[in-house]
């Protein structure tokens, strides 16, 4: 009993690739994907064993390399993405460190959008010039910094878009652009858009990298990301880096996140629907000195938004007139939002940046990204409409 079946199809839309594609089936044709909870894989003979380690024979070695149900959701968000290769690890930074990592060596130079995810900002910025790589940090909205940035040796660029937490857009067709006449591999953390509503590579893009902890889990369980590339780069410097390092994906998470993909698109068009009137509801409010949300008219990049994206946003930001202590007072009040740095879950989610996510970055990188202590962020869950609605409406006046 070793022959497996594989599901994929090429000609399916979204939805249906996110059901079904990549599943491998064992003999006993269960509906749903295994769990292969398994470390290594055992041979028939010593003679088995040694064509699976010179490569004649394709199969599995051992779970830090490869293992069946890590491969189908590897699979399945590679159809969805029309990426030719994919790669799941432990986490979302694991993704980015290694998206990057495999990207540059010791001497060379890489540039990022400033407004970045706090971890993502710190292996920009302290991690990577502790091995010799330098880098530079631009206002990711404004083109020509970009192209200033660009050296002889540069060899990454990185970006976020929609960024974290003030939801700028970033132009990846410009970005791809340079980065093609520099010669550099252009890496976009795609998270806060979703596979869904924006494909990276598309516009340009050499490298996706997600954290699927976000919407691609979406209930708040498990850590996941993925990497996606082309297969001769994925193959020759990122697989020997997740081989000989150890940041992949467990199949226990693997099957979590495979689940997860099912539902995606659901869950996210009803998360965009319900933040898209929270953000209209919002923007009336004389308590709101300002709402961003990048599926709206007045957001400041609107126009590049609606180019490269094909659905607003889970996620809106707004600043609260009065400062940290009225931002403080409207989170307390909420009762069905919770209070957690956390985004993309089925739960609606609530952040003060300036004191909890980007707390560390200190005053003057806040002041630069737009983070004023009135600033919150809002992710948006599955609740009803109403509730939510009535919910923030009560903390607006509890201020
Ligand atoms: C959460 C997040 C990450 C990090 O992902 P983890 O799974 O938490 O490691 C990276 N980039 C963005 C934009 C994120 O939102």
């Amino acid at each position: 009993m070793t022959e497996t079946t594989k599901t994929g199809n090429k000609n399916w839309r979204p939805a249906t690739t996110l059901v079904h594609g990549g599943t491998m089936r064992s003999p006993f044709g269960e509906t749903s994907e295994t769990i292969y909870l398994t470390q290594g894989f055992t041979y028939s003979g010593a003679e088995a064993a040694e064509a699976r380690f010179n490569g004649e024979d394709p199969g599995y070695v051992y779970s830090r390399y490869a293992n069946p149900t890590v491969t189908m959701f590897e699979d399945r968000i590679k159809a969805l993405e029309g990426a030719e290769a994919a790669r799941a690890t432990a986490s979302g930074m694991a993704a980015v460190n290694l998206a990057l990592m495999a990207a540059v060596r010791a001497g060379d130079h890489v540039i990022a959008a400033k407004a970045l995810f706090g971890s993502c900002r710190y292996i920009c910025e302290t991690l990577l010039p502790r091995f010799g790589v330098e880098s530079t940090l631009v206002d990711g909205t404004d083109i020509e910094q970009w192209k200033a940035a660009v050296r002889p040796n540069t060899k990454a660029l990185f970006l976020e878009s929609p960024t974290n937490p003030t939801l700028e857009v970033i132009d990846i067709e410009a970005v791809a652009q340079i980065a093609k006449e520099a010669g550099a591999r252009l890496i976009v953390d795609n998270v806060f858009a979703t596979p869904l509503y924006q494909s990276p590579f598309q516009l340009g893009a050499d490298v996706v990298v997600y954290s699927a902890t976000k919407h691609i889990d979406g209930q708040g369980r498990c850590l996941g990301g993925v990497i996606l590339s082309d297969e001769e780069w994925i193959n020759d410097e990122v697989m020997p880096f997740i081989k000989h390092t150890g940041p992949h994906m467990s199949p226990f998470s693997a099957w979590v996140l495979l689940k997860g993909l099912e539902t995606l698109p659901l869950r996210v068009a009803r998360q965009t629907e319900t933040a898209g009137r929270i953000a209209d509801y919002l923007a009336s409010q004389s308590k709101v000195a300002r709402l961003i949300y990048p599926g709206r008219d007045d957001h400041p990049q609107a126009d590049v938004a609606k180019r490269q994206m094909s659905g607003g946003s889970t996620m809106l930001a707004m600043e609260i007139e009065g400062g940290k202590e009225a931002a403080f007072r409207f989170t307390n009040a909420l009762e069905i939002v919770k209070i957690s740095n956390n985004l993309g879950d089925a739960k609606s989610l609530i952040t003060h940046p300036a004191t909890t996510t980007h707390q560390s970055i200190g005053e003057e990188a806040r002041a630069e990204l737009g983070i004023t202590d009135g600033i919150l962020r809002l992710s948006i869950g599955l609740e009803d409409p109403q509730d939510l609605l009535e919910d923030i409406e009560k903390a607006l006046q509890a201020i």
